[in-house]
């Protein structure tokens, strides 16, 4: 159970702290400085109006933040999950552009986002998972300020694409209970090249450095589902391996305490398909392939993260 009168003031303050940096927009690391009042779109194409693809039970994220807790016998609950639309980062692969790249979604008021929250807690959701909320954190926050003040009481789950700015992680303190980023690149190149943001790799540590300064440990409830902790994300791309070897380098040089352990969970996914403007790129045409997953897999093997997680590959018959 989320101490309410502690949510309540965080949230207050982190709305007074990030609305003056809604226009001209400094809400991410571009400081793009769309007038998102006066009706500009930024990078991410959104202007100050609030947009939201769908609300719906998700259970597809990791065990203990979606599906079965820490207990494999239970029936899943599901993440109370917000997608938003729109999204900072141009992803040429994007496995959400429909909604991320392409504007689907339809306009809602931060009163009718808050029911939709408290309809999600009816429904069993065991958190509240904002995906890619940062562009538009401000009218996302009011509406979950309501949705506390008429009875949400689940935790705040942060799911984004991280490449994020510090003044705005900051101003989240106390408000974000889990914090589920993606660590996408430590190759510059790859990161303008698929995704316009050079200084990805510098930005995104910074980011999971300012998150687990938060986050310092991990909380579960009663059937084992997490209420607190960090899971870092990396979708390993085909043809990339070298970049993917370098983010878990990096993490490990930064993050590793004297014994080489890790203190928060890392995610490595193999889910890539190529969809949206990949058929551009001819590396990323194809599907990642076994090999590169298990070279990837072999690394992580030499690690100690607090959690691991890794996704069955359509290629290998037997399970990790
Ligand atoms: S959130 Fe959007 S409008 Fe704001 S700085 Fe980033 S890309 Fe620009």
């Amino acid at each position: 159970m989320i101490a309410i009168d502690r949510k309540l003031s965080s949230l207050r303050e982190a709305v007074a702290k990030l609305e003056p940096l809604l226009s001209p927009c400094r809400l991410c690391p571009r400081h793009c400085g769309a007038k998102r009042d006066k009706g500009e779109q930024g990078v991410c194409e959104l202007d100050d109006k609030l947009k939201v693809f769908c609300c719906n039970l998700h259970f597809g994220e990791e065990p203990p933040l979606s599906g079965t807790g820490l207990n494999e016998n239970q029936k899943a609950k599901g993440s109370g999950t917000v997608f938003f639309s729109g999204c900072n980062l141009r992803c040429v692969f994007c496995q959400n552009f429909a909604f991320s790249h392409n504007g689907n979604g339809k306009y809602m008021t931060q009163e009718e986002l808050s029911e939709e929250m408290l309809k999600l807690q009816e429904r069993g959701a065991k958190n509240i998972n904002f995906v890619t909320p940062t562009p538009q954190i401000v009218p996302a926050l009011k509406a979950l300020l309501l949705a506390y003040e008429k009875g949400l009481r689940l935790p705040l789950l942060y799911n984004c694409g991280g490449y994020e700015d510090l003044e705005v992680l900051k101003a989240l303190e106390g408000v974000v209970d889990i914090y589920l980023p993606d660590a996408k690149y430590q190759d510059a190149e790859l990161a303008k090249k698929y995704s316009s943001a050079a200084d990805y790799p510098e930005k995104n540590i910074l980011a999971l450095q300012e998150m687990w300064r938060q986050i310092k440990n991990f909380e579960y409830d009663e059937e084992g589902y997490m209420t607190r902790g960090m899971i870092v994300r990396h979708l390993v791309l085909p043809n990339a391996l070298g970049n993917s070897l370098a983010v878990m380098d990096k993490i490990k040089e930064v993050f590793s305490d004297e014994k080489g352990k890790v203190p928060f969970g890392l995610s490595l996914m193999c889910q890539y398909f190529p969809t949206f403007k990949a058929k551009d790129y001819p590396e990323l045409k194809e599907r990642l392939t076994f090999e590169e997953y298990l070279k990837t897999l072999e690394k992580l093997d030499e690690m100690d993260f607090e959690l691991e997680f890794v996704q069955q590959h359509d290629d290998c018959a037997e399970d990790f």
